[in-house]
């Protein structure tokens, strides 16, 4: 009866609000390029379609946005934060009582393989009900969470750090759940600051050449028209070399 009670099973869908960012970004970009270089005689919008454009990306670092992300897993979580260039904050299972958690299900689980994973978090919920009833505390009871335990997240990254993230995140072989926040966090990257964000999306897109070379997935939308690395560096790669000897020897 207690088992029963205590699990509901949560569905959050993941859901991303913009909390703040930087106003006036497009102004504030091209004032810092015009500090470096005074003789730029463009219009804001156009230096910032220039940095963009050259990747001289370090004036975009003045731009913020902060994020906050709900219906994610601690999976996911882990991933955020390996993008160091960011400010990071997340819900603590110390201090948050955790019993009847919400959890991720990946699309692809159907039938049995849904019902199976369903049971799983039925069973780590009750372990950790049976646990924190008998008076453990949620420092300890938490390690029998699961990796699909949703959290919430507020994130803060400069544009600079965001582009990186998304050329890494929006790529088809990123992880399907990190992909849809990164479609998420860029749609309102886009709406804020079109001038920046229309010209970015994964590596290849943004770069005109795709770095995953033999491991492209058969899924890349652009598999045919986005040449990889290794199949454009074929063509000029001895002829450069020569190049760089040549001027090793000279100098
Ligand atoms: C498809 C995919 C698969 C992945 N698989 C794995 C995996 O199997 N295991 C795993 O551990 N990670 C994995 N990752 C994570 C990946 O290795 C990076 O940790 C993550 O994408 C963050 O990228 P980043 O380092 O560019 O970002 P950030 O940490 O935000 O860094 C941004 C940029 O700053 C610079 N920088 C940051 N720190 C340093 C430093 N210490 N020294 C020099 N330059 C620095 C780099 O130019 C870096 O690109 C995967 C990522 C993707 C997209």
């Amino acid at each position: 009866m207690y088992r029963c009670l205590v699990f509901i099973i949560k569905v959050i869908e993941m859901e991303v609000k913009l909390l703040r960012v930087t106003g006036e970004g497009v102004e504030l970009v091209a004032t810092a390029a015009k500090t470096s270089d005074s003789s730029l005689m463009r219009s804001a919008k156009e230096i910032v379609e220039l940095i963009v454009d050259n990747d001289y990306s370090s004036a975009l670092e003045h731009i913020y946005f902060t994020f906050d992300i709900e219906g994610i897993s601690v999976a996911l979580s882990r991933e955020l934060l390996e993008h160091r260039i960011a400010s990071h904050t997340a819900r603590s299972t110390r201090y948050n009582e955790e019993q009847g958690f919400g959890f991720y299900i990946p699309e692809g689980l159907k039938g049995d393989a849904e019902a199976i994973y369903r049971g799983a978090m039925k069973s780590a919920n009750d372990t950790y009900a049976r646990l924190r009833k008998l008076g453990v505390p949620r420092e300890y009871a938490r390690y029998v969470l699961p990796m699909a335990l949703h959290t919430h997240y507020v994130v803060t990254m400069n544009v600079r750090s965001l582009i990186n993230f998304f050329m890494l995140r929006l790529c088809v072989r990123a992880s399907p759940e990190i992909r849809e926040l990164a479609k998420c966090m860029y749609k309102l990257c886009v709406r804020e600051y079109p001038t920046i964000f229309a010209h970015i999306w994964c590596r290849g897109y943004t770069l005109g050449v795709c770095p995953e070379n033999m491991v492209r997935p058969a899924n890349c939308p652009f598999k045919g028209i986005i040449p990889t690395k290794r199949v454009l560096k074929r063509e000029f790669e001895s002829e450069a070399r020569r190049l760089i000897e040549h001027e090793l020897k000279t100098s």
